[in-house]
């Protein structure tokens, strides 16, 4: 893939780059593990000052980037400024809280005397430059989850960003050395997908993380085995959005929308598959369509829209194919399920029912605006479709039966059971998925100490 923004609410190319060439990819990573040694020394009031100051000029900068993502991936461009401004957030967030979670743990003294030590401490060390293979769909916010506690840890970042947001790739490295990081403690790497490889098999860099797709991540993922290196691997989702009889009806609705076609449809957290429980099945497959028709699809920098393009040509190629062959194997069209005519890569929001195991569409992801209902006769059906799936991101529950609420709790498959709301992050709870949507976690205390080098400090008596 050449990389370029093509702008995908037109199809035109706005810009195109030459990716890095052997040489000066071999500078940027000794300029990487130059920068660590210096980095890893410095205290955490020096690295929060930094970020601190990265949060200040990317929240000054949001109307700016905000049309750059826009006009790079499509988005609604009062959801790419959001974005902007849940990345200062986090920032902050690590910036103020990173000393605390990685302190220094005292080992209790009994256990400390049984191994035959005055006193054993573990200490939360940095790893080294890490590898951050990023997607396009949330340009910004992908790469801030994974920079704000890399570099907080002590450790220098290399980002190899998705060939169609350069801009915003250029951005970020931009952000953090105007906020006054030394050379190198965070670098973008243009380059195609074909020369991570030899990069992460350089000894310089000691681990990696990748958000993208399945295929991106089992081959990142082998390399990296291959040379035992650390990963944390944030990969595709098909959550569940279930709803029980005791809802309250309208805000389920209401929020399904929300959940669906956020970010036009492309987030790996957003509801994919709505399990409706029978007894109120009719009533929301009728407002929830009639919610998704009423949507306003058009021009992500119009300030009105609420669903803008499909992000890539083929992004939209896989979505028809997709709904092409559930139609053809007997789905119901509720709403959508055609493609518009005219410029850009446009999809309209889609509900599609009747729905079985058979379709692409029960097994895949849907990465775009289109729902798939499900009817389901009891909660042990409901939970039963919700696990019949490959992956395990995240899920959603609506029922205000507490009974009920400890069997979802209890017995769904997912990195995440959000009750009575929708699936979104937050710098202080942990993020990551189960079965082929991943492993390791982002964001919280558990998201930082995973590229850290944890520590025995054992004092002899
Ligand atoms: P993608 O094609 O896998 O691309 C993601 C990144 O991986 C890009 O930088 C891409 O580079 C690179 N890449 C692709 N193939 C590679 C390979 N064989 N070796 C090394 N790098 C490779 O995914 P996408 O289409 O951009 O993003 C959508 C996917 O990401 C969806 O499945 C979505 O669910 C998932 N996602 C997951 C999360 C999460 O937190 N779990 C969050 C967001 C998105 P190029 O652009 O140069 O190909």
């Amino acid at each position: 893939m050449p990389i370029a923004t093509v702008n995908p609410a037109t199809g035109e190319t706005l810009k195109t780059y030459d990716p890095l060439g052997e040489e000066e990819i071999e500078r940027r990573l000794a300029t990487a593990e130059a920068a660590f040694r210096h980095h890893r020394t410095t205290s955490f009031a020096e690295r929060a000052q930094l970020l601190h100051r990265a949060a200040d000029l990317l929240e000054a900068d949001a109307q700016d980037i905000g049309r750059i993502m826009t006009t790079e991936m499509g988005k609604p461009v009062k959801q790419a400024r959001a974005e902007a401004a849940k990345c200062a957030k986090a920032m902050r967030w690590y910036a103020d809280h990173a000393e605390e979670l990685l302190a220094d743990e005292e080992g209790a003294e009994a256990d400390a005397e049984d191994s035959g030590a005055s006193r054993v401490l573990v200490r939360y060390r940095p790893l080294g430059p890490v590898l951050a293979v990023m997607p396009w769909n949330f340009p910004l916010w992908q790469v801030v989850r994974f920079a704000a506690p890399a570099l907080m840890a002590g450790n220098v970042g290399l980002l190899k960003h998705a060939s169609n947001v350069p801009q915003t790739a250029l951005y970020l490295e931009d952000l953090f050395r105007r906020a006054g990081y030394p050379e190198g403690c965070f670098q973008t790497l243009l380059i195609g997908s074909g020369a991570v490889e030899d990069i992460l098999r350089d000894p310089r860099v000691r681990a990696a993380t990748l958000t993208g797709s399945e295929p991106a991540g089992r081959s990142v993922a082998s390399v990296a085995g291959d040379e035992i290196k650390k990963t944390v691997l944030e990969l595709g989702g098909s959550d569940p959005y279930v709803v029980m009889p005791s809802a309250d009806l309208d805000r389920a609705v209401s929020t399904a929308v929300t959940a669906r076609v956020q970010n036009n449809g492309q987030s790996c957290i957003a509801a994919k598959r709505f399990i409706v429980h029978t007894d109120v099945f009719e009533s929301f497959a009728e407002r929830f369509t009639a919610a998704m028709e009423a949507l306003t699809v058009g021009d992500p920098l119009d300030e009105g829209t609420d669903v803008g393009p499909v992000a890539t040509e083929q992004g939209r190629d896989d979505l028809v194919e997709l709904v092409d062959d559930a139609i053809e194997s007997g789905a119901t069209v509720l709403c959508g399920g055609e493609l518009p005519e005219g410029d850009g890569w446009y999809y309209p929001p889609t509900v599609l029912a009747d729905i079985t195991p058979e379709m692409r569409i029960h097994h895949e992801e849907t990465f775009g605006p289109v729902a798939t209902l499900y009817r389901a006769a009891d909660l042990d059906e409901a939970v039963a479709i919700a696990n019949d799936s490959p992956f395990g991101l995240s899920s959603n529950v609506w029922t205000r039966d507490e009974a009920e609420t400890g069997r979802f709790v209890r017995d769904l498959e997912a990195g995440g059971v959000f009750l009575n709301g929708m699936t979104a992050s937050h710098p202080a709870f942990p993020f990551g998925g189960i079965k082929r949507s991943g492993y390791g976690r982002e964001l919280s205390g558990h998201g930082i100490r995973e590229f850290c080098n944890i520590t025995t400090v054992w004092h002899g008596a």
